[in-house]
């Protein structure tokens, strides 16, 4: 393999080790972080997914609380835990992990988390704080994705930036932190005429469109560097990123996996989230 592996795993042990030191002056000064984690339903991936933050957590020293849900929790039962967490002062950050199941409305949680507590980044009002460039909490992901870019030495500032998938949670405000950077900044989905074109302009390829192996070696520059944020099961059931990673990494300088590459920055960041939080309430 000619890139470098882009190391996810080991970056976000170094997030969480930073992390563990800050929530252990919070401590001393008397301020615990606090994070409530709400899961409805019992879809298996969110599960995994709650335990595995739930589980960072407490390697960093914050405290997290958990609220399982049945799936046919009423709106009115969901909003009023999530009130009641609003005015927890032991409670940092609130997470409800999505999608929701139906007939919930994932909007009507978001807009229902105080912002001060919306440690994903999700509202309207921190969206449009991201959108200014002038934000308390990072959007996890995206957020990952830039610690990565900073701690592998990747110099943004004037370089081609592709975006593949423009979510709410991923592309767009992935768009808009390369953009803070100044980055030059394409965003593609499923409408763009001429992808594989417009990809092999990138400096800076990140893909988060949610297809096996979407990205393959003729849509990649030459020393391009390519960020997997996808999260995908191959015809093996295996989990797999959105980049078709063996041939792509003859082709790139540095490259993410997946597993191992994106996934663990998020969760990293959820827990940077948490901790820039309880500092505002110590302060
Ligand atoms: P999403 O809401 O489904 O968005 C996918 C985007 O990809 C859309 O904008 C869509 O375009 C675009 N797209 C789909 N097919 C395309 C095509 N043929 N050509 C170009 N663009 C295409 O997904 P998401 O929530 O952003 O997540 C994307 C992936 O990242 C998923 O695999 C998800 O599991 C993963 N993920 C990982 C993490 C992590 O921590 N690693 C976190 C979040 C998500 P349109 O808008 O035109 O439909």
């Amino acid at each position: 393999m000619k890139a470098k592996l882009i190391d996810g795993k080991a970056i976000a042990a170094a997030v969480r080790a930073d992390l563990a030191a800050e929530v252990e002056t919070l401590k001393a000064g008397g301020t615990e972080p606090g994070l409530a984690v709400i899961l409805v339903g019992e879809d298996p991936a969110s599960q995994v997914y709650v335990r595995n933050k739930t589980r960072a957590c407490a390697e960093v020293g914050i405290h997290a609380e958990e609220f399982r849900l049945p799936a046919d929790t009423t709106e009115d039962e969901l909003l009023a835990l999530v009130a009641e967490l609003n005015a927890r002062t032991d409670i940092d950050g609130i997470l409800c992990q999505l999608p929701l199941p139906k007939p919930l409305d994932d909007a009507a949680v978001i807009a229902a988390i105080d912002p001060a507590k919306d440690v994903d980044a999700f509202s309207a009002v921190n969206v449009g704080h991201i959108m200014i460039g002038d934000y308390t909490f990072l959007p996890c992901t995206p957020a990952g994705v830039m610690e990565m870019l900073h701690r592998s030495g990747v110099e943004v500032s004037g370089k081609r930036c592709v975006v593949i998938g423009r979510s709410n949670i991923v592309g767009k405000p992935m768009a808009m932190l390369l953009l803070h950077e100044n980055g030059t900044v394409t965003v593609c989905h499923s409408r763009t005429e001429n992808l594989a074109a417009v990809c092999r302009e990138a400096d800076i390829l990140v893909a988060a469109v949610g297809r096996a192996k979407f990205v393959t070696a003729d849509m990649v520059k030459e020393g391009a560097v390519v960020i997997d944020v996808g999260m995908n099961r191959d015809e093996s059931g295996k989990l797999c990123g959105d980049v078709d990673f063996d041939a792509v990494a003859e082709i790139a300088s540095q490259i993410t996996p997946v597993p191992g590459g994106v996934g663990p920055m998020t969760i990293a960041m959820l827990l940077k989230n948490t901790v820039t939080a309880a500092k505002r309430r110590a302060k």
